[in-house]
């Protein structure tokens, strides 16, 4: 300060203008903390107190009268001068990317290291004259005449510092500008202009010895970068527009929105992503498949839509939640065919639909069980209605069912049909020797019998106590009687096993034909009764055709 102690000042046009600019540019960084969240809005923040900074120096370099003082100021401006093109690049680094993380604060202290350093140099350059030469003196003697720089090699070694961000942000904003279309290349385009500007008067300043006023046109420069800011921000409205609305848009969705990039890392996550996880911080760029209560599943979801390609099911056992995963590829066009930039998982919470389709097919399955069992049941009871629960063969109740079917088709086929009512003989005997159980026992190996001699389309019928009824359908009353008789041989011939040893026990059988004995079953029933009390008559253990043949 000791420089200045002597030095003059004075309010010319120049410094009036650039305290205009520094007004400006307060007013744009106080309007840009009111605005709305934007990826970067704290290294454009701190890009403007940069700025600033080197304008406040600047201005002040300019009102100065004595030489000295005004390398004292422009030796203040230093921090300024090298932290403008850091946060400027960063702030679009930030900005192209979307990266909605502030720069952690570590980060933004070591981009200050370098131009503290070289502030102190700056300051200390009376002692060592390695960052203004010597030959540093004012243009004229006449006071508050601009001062002509000559630069050591230490400012050299600063401004290469300087051109490396500049490079990288030229950089940045080019490739984003290259790679996308429209009103987006556009906007990115004005980036680019907006960073070569102040560049170029920096070259041209350094390079050629340019000058405003006498002055390093740099901050002038601003003044540029100012009013384009204003053009875009107020006329275009792009720059609350395109990065906010993408993440409103995001934000107000209700169901969990994830972008993952080629490398399965999650690179964006709406709110309700983050919740249905468990997440909030430190969860950019973490794996898939490492994020907590559905990573893994999600990811298993991804595998398998790689072949099927439709809409799938991810089920949180833990929480009984289940999603529909809906999966779109990001691409983008590029010269040798689509390059895939990542995917787009898009969650649809279904809990409340698919548990209701699975109650309903339990539901289903459990009545398809019922009445299976309730056919099945019904067979079993008609079944056991038409049959004798003793000996097993058809009762009465089936009789009439079958014998209209024997009929039609003996109809049909113009043959005859048998019937033989047999009866057994002193059964009332047998019974009172032997014991009812016995007799039980003695009519099962009858029903076998009869069974056993049957052919495919005759049939037996218990129709009484002891009393049976055979069918044997298309054979005339010769081959009847043969078949009878053999039955009735047969039988006396084997003893049948009972619980108290093996009885013997004989049969009387009354035969009548259809159609000559009659048309109706009741009356071919008659003519068989009237044959078999013949039979009984003339000695049992015989069979007897009727003789009204
Ligand atoms: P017949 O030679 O004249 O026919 O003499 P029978 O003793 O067989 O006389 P009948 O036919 O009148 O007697 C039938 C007997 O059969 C009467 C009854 O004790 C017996 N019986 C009827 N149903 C059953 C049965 O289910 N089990 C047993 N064990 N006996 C029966
Ligand atoms: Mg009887
Ligand atoms: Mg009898």
């Amino acid at each position: 300060m000791s420089m200045c102690a002597g030095s003059g000042w004075a309010l010319t046009a120049p410094v009036v203008l650039t305290t205009l600019i520094c007004s400006g540019v307060l007013l744009l960084t106080r309007w840009v903390k009111q605005q709305r969240y934007f990826p970067g809005r704290e290294s454009f923040i701190l890009l403007h107190a940069a700025s600033l900074w080197w304008m406040l120096a600047a201005a002040l370099e300019m009102a100065a009268q004595a030489a000295e003082c005004k390398v004292f100021w422009a030796s203040m401006a230093w921090p300024g001068i090298l932290s403008v093109p850091a946060f400027w690049s960063i702030f679009l680094w930030q900005y192209v990317n979307s990266v909605r993380q502030p720069l952690p604060l570590r980060h933004t202290l070591g981009l200050a290291v370098v131009p503290l350093l070289v502030w102190l140099v700056a300051l200390s350059n009376p002692w060592h004259g390695w960052f203004y030469g010597a030959g540093t003196a004012a243009l004229s003697a006449q006071p508050g005449s601009p001062v002509q720089y000559q630069h050591g090699p230490l400012f050299y070694a600063a401004a290469v510092y300087l051109y490396l961000f500049m490079a990288f942000s030229l950089g940045v904003v080019i490739h984003a500008a290259a790679f996308s279309r429209g009103v987006h290349r556009r906007h990115y385009l004005a980036f680019v202009v907006l960073t070569a500007v102040p560049w170029a008067a920096n070259i041209g300043y350094i390079g050629f010895g340019w000058t405003v006023f006498g002055f390093d046109p740099t901050p002038f420069s601003f003044a540029f970068t100012l009013v384009a800011f204003a053009w875009l921000i107020v006329g275009v409205r792009l720059f609350d527009l395109l990065p906010v609305a993408r993440h409103l848009l995001l934000d107000a969705l209700l169901d969990p929105v994830l972008v993952v990039d080629p490398q399965m890392r999650v690179i964006e996550a709406n709110p309700e992503a983050l919740k249905l996880a468990g997440l909030s911080k430190a969860w950019q760029g973490r794996k898939l498949g490492d994020w907590p209560v559905f990573g893994r599943d999600l990811r298993g979801v991804m595998r398998r839509q790689d072949s099927a390609g439709q809409d799938q099911l991810l089920s949180l056992a833990s929480s009984q939640r289940y999603f529909e995963v809906r999966i779109r590829v990001i691409e983008r066009e590029a010269r040798h065919g689509t390059i895939v930039l990542g995917h787009m998982l898009y969650l649809r919470d279904v809990t409340q639909r698919h548990l209701g389709e699975l109650e309903l097919a339990e539901a289903l399955a459990i009545s398809e069980d019922r009445l299976r069992t309730i056919s099945s049941l019904h067979e079993q009871l008609q079944e056991q209605a038409l049959r004798d629960p003793l000996t097993g063969l058809y009762n009465r109740r089936y009789l009439d069912e079958f014998f209209s079917r024997e009929l039609s088709r003996a109809q049909r086929e113009r043959t005859s049909v048998a019937l033989a009512l047999i009866d057994l003989d002193h059964f009332k005997q047998l019974n009172d020797e032997y014991g009812h159980l016995a007799g039980d026992d003695v009519l099962k190996g009858v029903a076998q019998h009869l069974l056993d001699n049957l052919r495919a389309s005759d049939a037996v019928f218990r129709i009484g106590g002891e009393e049976f009824l055979l069918i044997l359908p298309g054979v005339d009353l010769a081959e009847a009687r043969k078949r009878l008789e053999s039955i009735c041989l047969g039988l006396a011939a084997s003893p049948l096993p009972t619980r108290s040893g093996e009885r013997t026990v004989t049969l009387s059988a009354g035969l009548a034909l259809w159609p000559e004995q009659g048309h109706a079953l009741d009356e071919l029933l008659h003519a068989a009764d009237v044959a078999l009390y013949e039979a009984k008559r003339a000695g049992r253990n015989r069979v007897q055709v009727c003789a009204q043949a």
